[in-house]
């Protein structure tokens, strides 16, 4: 037995009817012998979803959005603390973390920028200790 939630087109009204089947549903509505409950028209159709399904999809979202959220904060903290720590090197990322490496400098500062993963390998496999990290762009608001 099936349960659908079933909707008047012509009267919006909404009720509830019990199949043996899906197909019976199908059947049925071919046949014209489905009619509203209250103004008996056969113009009816199958309500998309239950009311209950709705809720159960809606409080999975939000529980992904606070996820999301959390992640988020993570990550901006993160640039934060990298921002206030290492100074930022821009385009020559590759190049200063070779001459730190090589000119044996002891800067006072680690150093970030940016970097093609093709440098970031060169530079692990010439031994200098390079990360990757997730960069998220501020929020704008
Ligand atoms: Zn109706």
């Amino acid at each position: 037995m099936i349960k659908y939630l079933l909707k008047c087109k012509h009267c919006e009204q909404e009720f509830e009817s019990w199949f043996s089947s899906s197909n019976e549903y199908d059947r049925l509505l071919k046949l014209k012998l489905l009619n509203c409950q209250s103004c008996e028209s056969i113009n009816v159709e199958k309500s998309l979803m239950s009311p209950n399904l709705l809720n159960t999809k809606k409080k999975e979202n939000s529980k992904e959005i606070k996820k999301y959220r959390e992640i988020r904060k993570k990550l901006s903290d993160y640039k934060k603390f990298v921002k206030d720590n290492f100074e930022y090197v821009g385009e020559n990322f590759t190049y200063k973390a070779r001459s730190i490496h090589y000119d044996k400098k002891k800067p006072k500062k680690g150093i970030y920028g940016s970097a093609s993963l093709k440098d970031v390998k060169e530079l692990r496999e010439e031994g200098i200790k390079t990360d990757i990290i997730p960069w998220i762009e501020d929020d704008k608001n």
